[in-house]
């Protein structure tokens, strides 16, 4: 049994970096690849968002100087870059995937539209949003928000590197407190960063709970799937 029909996957682009320094690690991209299809074959359907941390981010970009429009056009590059490896990953082990991109890039993708999205998921392909939101100064976290509610996500879920939301960042302090719920104006109010604060306003105001857990655990898309595991579930109220 599933808990949740149309998913929503935020996976960032640091996860694909597996333990490399940088860049696209083609055997992570094929393990996340697994947990999606995992997902698929127990009736589920499956939106991604990825990002493209793992390649360039607009603020990096700006910090040197750069302008922060045509850094964020980097960075938006960057998450065609991780979708187009993630739908040949998909598309290898017979999963049909299609890439929905953001920006126009007729040649290599189709183009993102909601009506196409839904079709997609209907006939039981795995759609990949490209370019977050196609949109210098956003993140893919809005991103994913935005197709979340675009694409009538009941779910979306946020793979990170942490198995929940915690008052304070686990990694510095040990023992801070971990939540299994929470409301989306707790997350506000107590200016937890899980994602960004447009993210969170978007998912609140659509009524999409967003469900945070690690990504690095192995087989915890699935389990999240089925309302087992680790996790926190954000949701209204
Ligand atoms: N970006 C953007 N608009 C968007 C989504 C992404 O300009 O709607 C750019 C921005 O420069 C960002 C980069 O793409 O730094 C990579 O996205 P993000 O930082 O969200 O990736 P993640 O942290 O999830 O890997």
């Amino acid at each position: 049994m599933i808990s949740y029909k149309r998913i929503l996957l935020k996976v960032s682009g640091e996860v694909l970096m597996g333990d490399q320094p940088f860049g696209i690690d083609l055997d992570t991209v094929a393990r996340i690849a697994d947990e999606v299809i995992a997902c698929v074959k127990l009736g589920a359907q499956v939106a991604l968002v990825i990002g493209g941390g793992n390649i360039f981010r607009g603020l990096a970009g700006a910090a040197k100087g750069m302008d922060r429009v045509s850094a964020d056009h980097m960075g938006i590059m960057a998450t065609i870059m991780n979708a187009l490896a993630m739908q040949g990953v998909l598309k290898s082990k017979g999963i049909d995937a299609r890439v929905l991109s953001a920006i126009a890039m007729p040649t290599v993708c189709e183009t993102y539209s909601p009506a196409q999205g839904i079709h997609h998921l209907q006939s039981g392909r795995v759609v990949i949003c490209a370019a977050g939101t196609g949109l210098p100064f956003f993140t893919t976290d809005t991103g994913a928000a935005l197709r979340a509610a675009e694409l009538q996500c009941d779910a979306l879920f946020k793979g990170t590197s942490v198995d929940g939301v915690y008052a304070e960042d686990p990694k510095k302090h040990p023992n801070s407190k971990r939540f299994d719920r929470i409301t989306f104006s707790e997350i506000l109010a107590k200016d937890l960063r899980i994602m960004d604060p447009a993210a969170i306003a978007l998912a609140r105001d659509n009524g999409i709970p967003v469900i945070v857990f690690s990504i690095r655990e192995p087989g915890a898309v699935l389990q999240v799937l089925k309302g087992a595991g680790r996790f926190t579930i954000v949701t209204k109220d």
